[in-house]
């Protein structure tokens, strides 16, 4: 079986399709790179063709690089893998270059064949990499279709020649948000920006593609950058445009990445140098620091998290075998505030009919009303026509009334955060429901097992937690209570694979996973502040370590309130077994004051009238003066890092996560922890189980039994083994 088909039509073009057997999207790997040289090659040789169209016979082009194949070409090198990465690379940049020059005379540009890219969808990574290296790019008019470079967004960057063609092509203000942001566009767009240059209808995709590739001259085949006198878009370096963008692209690449993620910095490297060379050099240069990028531990973790792991969680890793399809048709959503109404969207966005219940009708209407203005919203940045929007409103029914929640298959309760409440909308709901239906709780504090009671069903309730808001947060805790069973498990599986977000699967112990590990990361910023160091050492070590926000800007979005209220939940729960912080003695200090935090424009940071964050807040030096002697980068680093990670580990040694994959997915999608380290597995694994031990003994001594080294992380350091080495899953083969 052939991942590519060839054939010659009566006018002598010939049609390369890309076609992979058994799969749904076509992505490049290893066999199927040799046949499109090999196809390439032979439409080159064949006189009676006179010009060739890529193209695919499914319903997009390409998703990309099979992943494994980076594996595979560090391994086929043995002892020398960069080698090995380095002669793959620039062997896709032979076959991509042959396409580009298509055999024309290397002096006079003359006498090559036109190799045009028909597109009929979806074109990413190298699946547009192979186009752009094309003469012309045909996109059929799917607006469904998105095209670009989203390397960057696994840690990687566009690495067969799709950095040096796209940075030739247009200039760096263009570009950069292709390259160093990964932003995808439709056909539309696309050739807007230059990415495509037609977009025609799909049915005459491949005749349109044809009758240019008959009609191109010898001037239409060579790209600017063969051609003499080509100067780069927007200036060289050294030229006094070039300069100021340069520097620019430079400073604004450190503000968003601090530092931390290597692709992005060698990607810009890869477009400053290569800048100043001939093509032929660029892309050897960009092929130096793609080997250089890919041998960086940080790649690989992000690659198995953001992109093997969060997959595999999508497609049903955990879900239990043998459960049958349990799609939800008609959807109750009880409470119509703001996380219920988020609910209410992505659920109505997706197909489902939805019932929205509050209290009363006003209340309801008011949670219509917010999925409303998030149409209207999508309306006005032209992602959604109002005839969709009709459409999605048209599935929504918000009412006070429980009966309209007859014939619903799955409940999401998300009314007040009380037990109480909680129990009495629970039995009225169920009154209305069909015994197999399943009840999900969206709780975040309270446990599962312990609302469970007031179902006539414990085996069919469960915690579906999302986060806020709902619309943009991709991650979906879903919760096991004691009793909780398969079909329980399963459906809410397959909701949250209709609604297109990441799930994991946790038991049930209080805050169950994400929470439980930011919440010490917000405890241990605060009780540095008490401890003098200054606030804005902690904020910006939080930072350079990648994560989004410093603990002191977090406990102000998560509202200063809203904090005690878990702190005083969390002390009647444990009574004598709770142990009192430092920080909570600054945050009841600051709730007294009425600093609530970015609700209400005063928090750890002052704001101006409009809600702009203008810096820390004076008063904070005033009431926990900075002590001469403050800690070093690295001590405060260690702390912020290791509250979350040893939090981590715990869950996973307690029970409460099941899969070391979860645990590192989760942690990047629900709390945006250290991207570049792959989750705080891979990040112990990075840096190895022994150093980790090392840190936690000394954090351990000087601040406490919170830092205590898990048996778990002592046990992988005496062995001298890595948490995916011992509970990763079974390593396929690579390809
Ligand atoms: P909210 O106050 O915005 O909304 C709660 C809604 O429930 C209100 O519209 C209220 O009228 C309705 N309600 C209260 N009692 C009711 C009853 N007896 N019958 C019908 N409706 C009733 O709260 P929210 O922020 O949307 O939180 C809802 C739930 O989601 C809570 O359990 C909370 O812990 C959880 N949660 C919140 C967040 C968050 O960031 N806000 C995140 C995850 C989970």
């Amino acid at each position: 079986m052939t991942d590519f088909h060839y054939d010659v039509d009566g006018d002598g073009v010939a049609t390369i399709t890309w076609d992979l057997p058994n799969k749904s999207m076509n992505v490049l790997n290893l066999q199927g790179t040799a046949e499109l040289d090999g196809l390439v090659d032979k439409a080159l040789a064949d006189d009676a063709v006179k010009g060739v169209v890529i193209t695919s016979g499914k319903k997009d082009f390409a998703g990309g690089m099979d992943l494994n194949v980076i594996k595979k070409m560090a391994e086929m090198a043995g002892d020398n893998p960069a080698q090995g990465l380095f002669d793959g690379i620039m062997n896709f940049h032979r076959i991509t270059r042959k396409i580009e020059r298509a055999g024309m005379d290397p002096k006079t540009n003359k006498g090559g064949k036109p190799i045009a890219a028909a597109l009929p969808g979806t074109a990413l990574g190298i699946g547009y990499e192979i186009p752009l290296s094309c003469h012309r790019i045909f996109a059929a008019d799917n607006p469904k279709a998105k095209i670009g470079l989203p390397e960057i967004m696994v840690g990687i960057f566009p690495g067969a020649g799709g950095t040096t063609r796209l940075s030739r092509k247009m200039d760096m203000m263009t570009v950069s948000p292709i390259l160093l942001q990964g932003k995808l566009h439709d056909p539309v767009k696309a050739q807007k920006i230059g990415l495509v240059d037609e977009v025609v209808p799909a049915d005459e995709l491949l005749a349109k593609a044809k009758e240019w590739v008959l009609n191109a001259t010898d001037a239409d085949i060579v790209k600017p950058w063969d051609q003499k006198g080509f100067k780069m878009p927007g200036g060289a370096p050294y030229h006094p445009a070039g300069f100021m963008t340069y520097v620019g692209a430079s400073a604004m690449v450190h503000s968003n990445t601090q530092g931390v993620y290597p692709a992005a910095k060698a990607m810009l490297s890869a477009i400053y140098e290569g800048a100043q060379v001939p093509f032929d050099t660029a892309i050897k240069i960009e092929a130096r620091w793609f080997t250089q990028v890919l041998m960086n531990p940080s790649s690989s973790a992000m690659i198995n998290t953001l992109f093997t792991s969060k997959q595999a969680l999508e497609k049903g890793a955990v879900r239990p075998a043998g459960v049958p399809d349990m799609k939800v048709k008609k959807l109750g959503v009880l409470g119509a505030g703001m996380m219920g109404a988020g609910i209410a969207f992505v659920s109505a966005k997706v197909g489902i009919e939805v019932v929205l219940l509050d209290r009363d009708q006003e209340a309801a209407d008011r949670g219509y009303a917010t999925v409303e203005g998030l149409l209207d919203e999508g309306v006005k940045r032209k992602k959604v026509t109002p005839e969709k929007k009709a459409e999605i409103l048209g599935r929504l029914t918000a009412t006070p009334d429980y009966a309209a929640l007859k014939g619903c298959d799955l409940i999401v309760e998300a009314v007040f955060e009380d037990p109480t409440v909680k129990a009495g909308v629970t039995k009225d709901a169920e009154a209305q429901l069909e015994a197999d239906a399943i009840f999900a709780t969206n709780t975040s504090t309270l446990p599962i097992t312990e609302l469970a009671k007031a179902s006539r069903d414990d085996e069919r309730y469960i915690g579906i937690h999302f986060f806020s808001p709902v619309h943009k947060m991709n991650l979906v805790e879903i919760i096991k209570g004691k009793n909780t069973g398969d079909d329980a498990v399963a459906k809410a599986l397959d909701y949250v694979a209709q609604i297109k977000k990441t799930p994991i699967v946790v038991n049930d112990e209080r805050f169950f996973y994400a929470n439980r590990c930011i919440l010490p990361y917000v405890n241990e910023g605060i009780t540095m502040l008490a401890e003098g160091v200054e606030p804005a050492l902690i904020e910006n070590a939080a930072k350079l370590l990648g994560m989004p926000l410093g603990p002191l800007q977090l406990a102000d979005e998560v509202s200063i309130d809203l904090s005690v209220k878990i702190i005083k939940a969390t002390q009647a729960a444990l009574g004598d077994d709770y142990k009192a912080t430092e920080a909570e003695g600054i945050l009841f200090k600051l709730f007294e004051e009425e600093r609530m935090g970015r609700k209400n424009n005063a928090g750890f940071y002052a704001y101006d009238e409009k809600g702009k964050r203008i810096g820390i807040w004076e008063g904070l030096r005033r009431e926990w003066p900075v002590t001469e002697d403050a800690l070093d980068l690295t001590t405060v680093q260690h702390r912020l890092a290791m509250a979350q990670v040893l939090e981590a580990v715990r869950s996973f040694e307690d029970g409460v996560l099941m899969d070391i994959r979860e645990g590192d997915v989760a942690a990047i999608l629900g709390w945006g922890f250290m991207p570049w380290s792959g989750g705080p597995f891979s990040w112990l694994d990075m840096i190895g189980a022994e150093k980790a031990v090392e840190i936690c003994d000394g954090l351990t001594k000087t601040y406490g039994e919170r830092f205590t080294t898990p048996k778990m992380l002592r046990d992988l350091a005496a062995s001298g083994e890595t948490f995916y080495g011992k509970f990763g899953p079974k390593v396929e083969k690579a390809a």
